[in-house]
C-alpha cells in the first residue's frame, strides 16, 4: 500500500488539490485557482495508505523559507527581551465533537485521546488537560467538516492561542486530519486548531489509523512541527536537525527504508511521518526543541 500522493500548493496556500490517484509521484502542484475559499490558512494533512487525497496546503519550500524567517526574527526578539522557551507546557483541550447520525464520540473514547496525546508529548514536555468536551449535532458539519471548515469552526472555537480545539467528524476523501500552524494564529484565530476523523481515535474503525495518533501527528503541526518528508532530501527539510531526511512519506511500517543519500534512515518511527500509528513512537529531541520555541514565538 501506498500513501497518496502529497499536493504542494503554489502560490495560495491553502488549496484542496484534485483528485490524486494513489500510487502518483509524491509530489504534484495544484493550481492557486482551485483555492478554496474556506481555506486561506497555513495547514497540513494526514491521509490514509491507498485513498484518494484531498490533501491539504503542504507549504512549498519559498512559503517554509518565509515561515522560518519570521520565526528566527521572533526569536530573537525573545531573546534579546531575555524570555527563554518554557520547559513545560500546558495545553488546554476542548474537544469539539461534531456529530450527525453518527460520530457522536463517547467521553470514555476522548479520554483515552487525551491520554493518547500525553503519553505521545511526556518526553517532549507538553501535556493536556481536559478544558471542556462541546457536543455539536449538525449533520452538515459532521460529514464534510472540509468544506464547512470556516463556519463550523467560526461557530465553536473556543478560548485563546494556548486553546487546543480538537474537532471530531467524518472526513471525506481519505483524509485522517488536517490542522492549522501557530504562526497562523495571530492572523486567523478562529481557524486555529485541529480536525481529525472521528474512527481515528483510539478505538475506531480505521484499520492501522486507529490508535489516536492521527491527534499525535496533527496536533505536531499544530505545535509547530513540518513533516519528516518536508522538502525531500534537500533544502532545510523540516528545519530539525536531528530528524533524517526523507524523500516522501512513509506508508505502513517499512523498516531500514533509506530514500536519501544524506547519513540516517528515513524516520518512518517519528511521528511527523504518514507511517501506521503502531508504527509511529517518537519525536526528536530537535522536534521538542522547536515546539516549545514555536509556543514562545506564536502562543505564549
Ligand atoms: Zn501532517
Amino acid at each position: 500500500m501506498k500513501r497518496a500522493g502529497i499536493a504542494t500548493a503554489v502560490g495560495m496556500l491553502a488549496a484542496f488539490s484534485a483528485y490524486v490517484p494513489a500510487n502518483a509521484p509524491a509530489i504534484v502542484s495544484a493550481q492557486a485557482a482551485e483555492c478554496a475559499p474556506e481555506s486561506g490558512h497555513l495547514a497540513q494533512a494526514r491521509v490514509r495508505a491507498g485513498s484518494h487525497v484531498t490533501e491539504r496546503n503542504q507549504p512549498n519550500a519559498a512559503k517554509v523559507t518565509e515561515m522560518e524567517k519570521d520565526f528566527r526574527d521572533r526569536l530573537g526578539r525573545l531573546a534579546v527581551a531575555g524570555k527563554k522557551p518554557a520547559a513545560a507546557i500546558t495545553v488546554r483541550v476542548h474537544f469539539q465533537v461534531v456529530y450527525g447520525s453518527a460520530g457522536n464520540v463517547p467521553d470514555a473514547t476522548l479520554a483515552k485521546q487525551l491520554d493518547v496525546l500525553n503519553k505521545a508529548y511526556a518526553s517532549s514536555g507538553v501535556s493536556f488537560t481536559l478544558a471542556e468536551t462541546k457536543r455539536t449535532n449538525n449533520a452538515t458539519w459532521f460529514s464534510d467538516p472540509q468544506a464547512n471548515e470556516s463556519k463550523m469552526k467560526n461557530a465553536l472555537r473556543a478560548g485563546g492561542a494556548q486553546d487546543l480545539n480538537f474537532y471530531t467528524g467524518n472526513l471525506a476523501g481519505g483524509l485522517l486530519g488536517w490542522a492549522t500552524f501557530p504562526s497562523s494564529y495571530r492572523s486567523q484565530p478562529k481557524l486555529d486548531g485541529v480536525v481529525v476523523h472521528y474512527q481515528s481515535l483510539p478505538g475506531g474503525t480505521l484499520t492501522n489509523y486507529n490508535e489516536g495518533d492521527t491527534g499525535t501527528h496533527e496536533v505536531g503541526h499544530w505545535l509547530g512541527l513540518y513533516h519528516t518528508f518536508q522538502d525531500g532530501c534537500s533544502g532545510q527539510g523540516d528545519a530539525v536537525a536531528d530528524t533524517p531526511a526523507e524523500q516522501s512519506p512513509a506508508s505502513g511500517c517499512p523498516t531500514g527504508r533509506d530514500t536519501c543519500t544524506a547519513p540516517g534512515v528515513d524516520p518512518i518511527h517519528n511521528f511527523m511521518d504518514y507511517s501506521y500509528d503502531a508504527c509511529m513512537t517518537e519525536f526528536t529531541t530537535g522536534q521538542n526543541t522547536r515546539m516549545s520555541e514555536q509556543w514562545a514565538a506564536y502562543r505564549n
